[in-house]
């Protein structure tokens, strides 16, 4: 069951609900407590959950046994689509630290590593191999057309409000800028790399993750303080062999993986990272505010502003987010009880994003 976009008329954006299974210290923990070892949040339909006698509809909820081929086709199947259709397409992992996102954005290392076999590789591995493969066919479907594709990738983090080249890490506090030409936004200096196969992908992501910051603060020894966002920009150009015209085309893919989405705690933190607690609170809700916003636009249909500019992550992202883009939004949660506010406030937050 692959998610609709075409009755996307008035919706921003698809919104998928990830339950993650507990997990073994989880379970641990609960041991004999028989209250403590129940979930939280239970499915109640294909498309809704349960939390605290509230109920929660939407696009689609994977549960905790669903693979991560499921959400390949449930997520990752119509965003190849759309991105072949032309249309820039976005796919963000929302939640709390430790809900899955990076699981299901980019799969555990090993998997990565594993090229096209490992069960467990996320949704980017997937989807390129989807691109390559649909590409290869539309190149073999016309006698009268040439068809080329580039693909070019880059991969960066923004951290503090920093952006990092995650493909060359000494490139730090790098520049949004907006080419008056185009009116694009692009990212100064950012390494790009064209890729033509599933592996040349992997080993990016690969590459990228080892890069990734993990910080030490008190309260949570490696939680995910930054955006992660691995944008692919597909160039096609076609080509009638018979007059030798041509028209060329654009699109966009970019997977992302956000920070934590947990309140960051401000205990104990002064300095450097009370600073950064604060910036990264003010991101993702700016990206919750923009959102809204969107809703709000597509929804009524009126005109109003569009603060873009507020966070690095929305302004690197406007071309991606407004007007004709694809969005999907991930959600993923924690089964566990003692996780039960911020995986209610997930669900909120997930809701306003339909
Ligand atoms: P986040 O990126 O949201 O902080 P992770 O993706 O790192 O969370 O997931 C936390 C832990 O749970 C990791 O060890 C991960 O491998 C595991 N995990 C998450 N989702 C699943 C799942 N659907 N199936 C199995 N393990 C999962
Ligand atoms: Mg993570």
């Amino acid at each position: 069951p692959a998610l609709d976009f075409r009755r996307a008329g008035k919706e921003l954006a698809r919104v998928v609900v990830r339950i993650r299974p507990p997990c073994r210290v989880e379970e641990e923990e609960a041991g004999e407590d028989v209250r403590a070892s129940e979930v939280c949040v239970r499915t109640t339909a294909t498309n809704s959950v349960a939390i605290q006698g509230q109920d929660f509809t939407f696009d689609a909820v994977a549960e905790a046994a669903s693979t991560q081929e499921h959400i390949f086709k449930l997520v990752g199947l119509p965003l190849v689509e759309n991105c072949l259709s032309g249309f820039n397409s976005s796919i963000f992992a929302y939640g709390q630290t430790g809900s899955g996102k990076t699981y299901t954005m980019w799969g555990p290392l090993s998997a990565l590593l594993e090229d096209s076999t490992g069960s467990e590789r996320g949704l980017t591995p997937r989807v390129f191999e989807q691109l390559f493969s649909r590409i290869k066919e539309e190149q073999g479907k016309h006698a009268d057309k040439e068809l080329t594709y580039h693909c070019i990738c880059s991969f960066l983090e923004i951290y503090n409000e920093q952006i990092t080249d995650l493909l060359d890490p000494s490139l730090k506090n790098l520049q949004i800028r907006e080419d008056v030409r185009t009116a694009c936004v692009y990212v100064e200096s950012l390494t790009k790399e064209l890729v033509f196969t599933t592996k040349d992908v992997t080993q990016l992501l690969v590459k990228g993750l080892s890069n990734r910051r993990t910080g030490a603060t008190s309260v949570n020894a490696d939680s995910s303080r930054s955006h992660c966002v691995f944008t692919c920009v597909i160039k096609s150009e076609s080509k009638n062999l018979e007059d030798g015209s041509s028209s060329t085309r654009t699109s966009r893919i970019n997977l992302v993986d956000l920070a934590g989405s947990e309140r960051q705690k401000i205990t104990h933190a002064f300095g450097d990272r009370l600073k950064e607690a604060g910036n990264i609170n003010r991101s993702l809700s700016q990206l919750g505010n923009l959102i809204n916003i969107l809703a709000e636009i597509s929804q009524s249909g009126k005109q109003r502003h569009v603060p873009y500019r507020d966070s690095k992550l929305t302004f690197l992202l406007q071309e991606s987010l407004g007007g004709n883009a694809k969005l999907a939004m991930i959600c993923a949660v924690s089964p566990s009880q003692s996780c039960k506010s911020e995986t209610l406030s997930t669900l909120r937050f997930a809701q306003r994003a339909k």
